[in-house]
């Protein structure tokens, strides 16, 4: 763990949306929260554009990010790291992983996995609900994660049992998720509602073998965030806690990979009227919806708390 022991004037936060849809109070929140923690500590604040997926990723979108926070007041450091820029420094996070046989080509489709799920009782599901992967390709590879890494062409995913076995035991992060006192004890909260500056266990294998690479895209988000974050010096990682369970998968691959790890605080996400998570896709709380409807930078923050 690293930055337990960073002077504070050398902290590095950054932010880090998906140019896949416009930012809404949501990100407004994540943006605002990195830029005054980075001011109140006299740290650096980074912008990232992650827009690996380049079948989502729009040009509009991105422009919209820089339009929109710099709207809100943000200031942050250029040259922005696009992550499309960079697949040769994803790739060879993939080929050391290969390099110790922990990855296998994989031609499966969703759909087949869910079918499978679908038809048997009790199927395992990972932290955001989809059914675990059986391990078809690593019992039964067609074609190896070489051939893959050189040509493309089918997903790469993790042998999460051999990961975790060479990565050892007592993984773990620090969380610095700060939430409401009310939940605090509550055992039916959300994880990610942990309290200050506790000590996390990671449980990786809870995502079972995790996708690395994408049929078209020599990466993942997993891979992608983690070469990142060492690349550009990362120290504290904040973002919505909906993020909090691939923080597991996060660690094994740092550790893997001999990346430092960083502070992680995990906030509350904003919500709608009704309780529920806002979406790229709710327009109405699109930042500039607001601003078309007269919302200043003052009335963003007021809404969302800071
Ligand atoms: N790009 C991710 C998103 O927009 C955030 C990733 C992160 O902060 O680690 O949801």
């Amino acid at each position: 763990m690293t930055s337990g022991v960073t002077a504070d004037s050398q902290r590095v936060f950054r932010f880090a949306p998906s140019p896949n849809g416009y930012l809404h109070l949501g990100h407004a929140y994540s943006a605002l929260l990195n830029f005054d923690l980075a001011r109140q500590c006299g740290g650096r604040l980074l912008l990232r554009i992650e827009d690996i997926d380049t079948g989502r990723a729009r040009a509009e979108f991105e422009a919209a990010i820089y339009e929109d926070l710099a709207w809100l007041g943000l200031d942050w450091e250029r040259p922005v790291r696009r992550q499309s820029e960079h697949f040769g420094d994803y790739a060879r996070a993939l080929e050391r992983l290969d390099a110790t046989g922990l990855l296998y080509a994989c031609d499966c489709k969703r759909s087949d996995i869910e079918r499978l799920a679908a038809g048997k009782q009790g199927w395992p599901r990972d932290p955001d609900g989809s059914p675990l992967y059986p391990g078809t390709c690593r019992v039964k590879p067609r074609r190896t994660a070489r051939e893959v890494l050189a040509k493309g062409g089918v997903a790469l995913r993790l042998d999460m049992r051999m990961a975790s076995t060479l990565a050892g035991q007592g993984l773990m992060w620090r969380e610095f998720g700060a939430l409401p006192r009310a939940e605090r004890s509550d055992p039916a909260a959300p994880r990610g509602d942990d309290g200050e500056g506790r000590l996390v266990p990671a449980d990786p294998a809870e995502w079972g073998d995790v996708v690395l690479a994408r049929k078209d895209t020599p990466g993942s988000y997993h891979v992608a965030v983690v070469v990142d974050d060492a690349l550009q010096g990362v120290t504290d990682v904040v973002r919505g806690k909906d993020l909090f369970a691939a923080t597991s998968v996060h660690r094994l691959l740092q550790r893997l990979l001999d990346l430092p790890a960083p502070n992680y605080r995990h906030h509350g996400l904003v919500l709608d009227e009704k309780g529920e998570k806002l979406g790229k896709s709710v327009a109405s709380t699109a930042l500039r919806a607001l601003r078309a409807e007269g919302w200043t930078p003052a009335d963003v923050r007021r809404r969302i708390g800071l």
